[in-house]
């Protein structure tokens, strides 16, 4: 069955009719904060329900037990705080004139009044200690750590309200989780399988995607890439999309498979990402949801299967489905794991991001044996990598 959202209940928490004209022209008289590109994303995303029960920013017990015990408040898991912190000398002196109860708008990536917060409160956060938990590190090289230094020394809790929807490039491929669940019903399906992505599309993932398909108790795939903000060095969302568009167009059934965006800021958090991100996918509709190894990881962080073993710590209504490394092997002539190919080292092809970025900048060609050559096409059409 398509599970309910997360917490029972879908947040739908955006303006639309005469409301959204009252309230849009009552904003525009609100003082504006003009908080980095995490939060405006996090906003939109509270609003259209993708982080239910979320219904708006964290406050101080809401941090404490996801910091402490990975838990909210109401003893749900949860990993990654959602935190409206607005650094900056402007916010601050906005930050100063808050006080509970008042409302304060936000502004969208152009810079004007997107959505509403109504104040709850406003504390001191303690930006070392946030990084430690959910990062577990304080390390400035990781990109989440570096943003987390970029904030306020004050964080300011409350409901959201969304005067209207972030105009976003990937608009076309951006669901809500209600637009998500009538595609798959009108579908009928009752159990699709979510892939979270923040690449364009190799054979290895391809290869996870196609056993998953095969599985019984499996209809559809949702395939939704990340393409909020990224770090440096990322392929661009524009990239990711069009490479994951061209590829499930030309290989997979339009009955099964559904291409979607998540414009969110990727969080590097590993394990703890990994369940964040499968509760996201529940919102949308999601049963299952695939977790290759490293899943949201960078550099060297994390253990690669702790993403793994974080699904038998909390259960968060999504089933996980677990795929050990894959590589290409020459002797097996196809995608495998260590599990099946018996063959040495030197026979595989490593997918890894860093041969084929290393290849892509070389000007040599991608093998068919890792890349699509309509990915490939995308992929070699000059700049595609974030800077
Ligand atoms: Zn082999």
């Amino acid at each position: 069955m398509i599970p309910t959202p997360y917490g029972g209940r879908l947040v739908e928490r955006v303006l639309s009719g005469p409301e959204q004209e009252r309230r849009g022209s009552e904003a525009s008289q609100l003082p504006l904060l003009r908080p980095g590109e995490d939060a405006i994303y996090d906003a939109e995303k509270i609003g259209t329900g993708a982080y239910s029960p979320l219904e708006g920013f964290a406050g101080s017990a809401e941090l404490e037990g996801i910091l402490g015990r990975s838990r909210l408040t109401n003893g749900l898991p949860w990993t990654i705080p959602i935190l409206l912190a607005p650094g900056g000398r402007e916010n601050a002196a906005i930050v100063d004139g808050l006080r509970p109860s008042d409302e304060v708008a936000i502004a969208d990536l152009q810079g004007r009044p997107f959505a509403v917060v109504k104040v709850e409160e406003i504390f001191p956060i303690d930006r070392k200690a946030i990084a430690q938990s959910v990062y577990g590190t304080t390390d400035p090289s990781h990109p989440n750590v570096a943003d987390l230094a970029e904030l306020g020394d004050r964080a300011i809790s409350g409901p959201v309200t969304l005067l209207r929807r972030l105009e976003l490039p990937a608009a076309k491929f951006e669901h809500t989780p209600r637009e998500a669940r009538e595609i798959f019903a009108r579908h009928g399906w009752k159990s699709v399988a979510a892939y979270q992505a923040r690449n364009p599309p190799h054979t290895a993932h391809e290869y996870i995607q196609r056993l998953t398909l095969e599985r019984e108790d499996v209809d559809a795939l949702f395939v939704q890439p990340v393409v909020g903000k990224l770090k440096k060095g990322d392929y661009r969302p524009d990239v990711i999309l069009r490479a994951y568009a061209a590829f499930v167009d030309h290989y997979y059934r339009p009955d099964r498979v559904l291409l979607g965006s998540l414009s969110i800021t990727m969080r590097y958090a590993g394990p703890k990402a990994a369940l964040f991100y499968a509760i996201v996918r529940r919102n949308y509709g999601c049963s299952h949801y695939i977790v290759g190894r490293d899943q949201a990881g960078v550099g060297t962080f994390y253990d690669p299967y702790a993403c793994h073993r974080i699904f038998d710590e909390f259960d968060v209504g999504v089933v996980p489905l677990r795929y050990r490394e894959t590589f290409h092997c020459g002797v097996c002539g196809g995608m495998v794991s260590d599990k099946v190919c018996p063959h040495p080292p030197d026979r595989r092809i490593s997918t890894s991001q860093t041969s084929i970025r290393a290849k892509l900048l070389e000007g040599a060609p991608l093998p068919p044996e890792i890349i699509r050559p309509e990915v490939a096409r995308v992929l070699s059409g000059g700049d595609v990598i974030n800077r």
